[in-house]
């Protein structure tokens, strides 16, 4: 629009009336939650960013495409924005984005986000995913001073698969057989007293001296102070590397001893569990989506959707 149009709009919006406002309020928030998600994504963008054909960082800004700044190479002359690359790149409705990361910081369901946003029920469960699949990975790099370390089972969930590997079973909840068995998935979580958290499914049933290695290993600092309960293969991986190791004979009634005990890890098991049951079942192959978006919500850690979808977004951009 014209400036001097522009001008005289402005001048009447005086004279409007409460419901002409409201009217034109909600005729302008497609395009204002465009506007804002658009400058989220910009913000979000690493410095510098580099080209997702080439990896190079020379680049000028070659106009802007639905909202979104674009970039041209200079090495490849490839055209491309801060989505480009990323999961979220082919994503349509992108104005409705902050709306339903808005709704994901309020752990709504596939069904209950679809319709408080306005978008279908399979674009919800789409968006979802695709969200997490970068929330996943955020996770903290290094746990520090006394981390606290413990498994959770769940019970292994083929929800949504076309094709069981197992008879099904009747109402879905209870296991064959009494214990941890391979009927369960192992959730292992590492917390330090600071309160960071690193989650891991490690597989089906208890969790191995490998999967330790694998897992927890890079994650922990070398002078931290290791504490589990007496579960043989901590004991082990504590000894193959070296890691200061304490643990709590909770067999033998021992749950505190000083500065020893996993109380921390299990209550956060305990928000964990509760919270995932609002899910009804969270099949197998999603739940280290659904750790990371639990590692979002930690104590509040994040708290604006601007920001989960900086999140969202931030291990794609270290990748280019
Ligand atoms: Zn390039």
């Amino acid at each position: 629009m014209r400036a001097e149009g522009f001008r005289s709009l402005l001048g009447q919006a005086g004279a409007l009336t409460r419901q002409q406002r409201s009217q034109l309020i909600e005729a302008l928030r497609p395009a204002v939650g465009h506007d804002q998600v658009c400058e989220a994504i910009d913000d979000a963008r690493p410095a510098p960013l580099c080209c997702a054909g080439c990896g190079s960082s020379r680049h000028y800004r070659h106009g802007i495409v639905r909202g979104l700044q674009r970039y041209r190479c200079r090495d490849c002359g490839r055209t491309f924005s801060a989505l480009s690359g990323t999961p979220l790149a082919r994503l349509r409705h992108r104005a409705r984005w902050l709306d339903y990361l808005k709704e994901m910081l309020d752990s709504r369901s596939v069904r209950a986000a679809a319709k408080l946003v306005g978008v279908h029920r399979n674009t919800s469960f789409r968006w979802r995913h695709r969200f997490l699949d970068g929330l996943r990975h955020d996770q903290p790099e290094r746990l520090a001073g006394i981390a606290e370390a413990d498994e959770m089972f769940v019970l292994e969930s083929q929800k949504g698969s076309r094709r069981l590997e197992r008879p099904p079973r009747k109402r879905g909840g209870v296991a064959h057989h009494r214990g941890i068995s391979h009927q369960h998935d192992c959730i292992l979580v590492a917390r330090d007293r600071s309160g960071l958290t690193c989650s891991f499914v490690t597989g089906r049933a208890a969790v191995t001296v490998k999967q330790l290695h694998r897992h927890l290993l890079p994650v922990l600092d070398p002078d931290i102070l290791l504490v589990t309960d007496g579960h043989r293969a901590y004991r082990i991986f504590a000894r193959e590397t070296r890691i200061a190791h304490a643990f709590v004979n909770l067999r033998a009634g021992e749950r505190v001893r000083g500065a020893v005990h996993v109380q921390n890890v299990n209550a956060h098991h305990q928000r964990l569990r509760s919270w995932l049951s609002r899910f009804h079942g969270v099949a197998s192959r999603y739940l280290p989506n659904y750790l990371g978006w639990r590692w979002a919500l930690d104590g509040e850690r994040i708290a604006a959707p601007e920001r989960l979808l900086h999140a969202a977004l931030k291990r794609f951009h270290m990748q280019r």
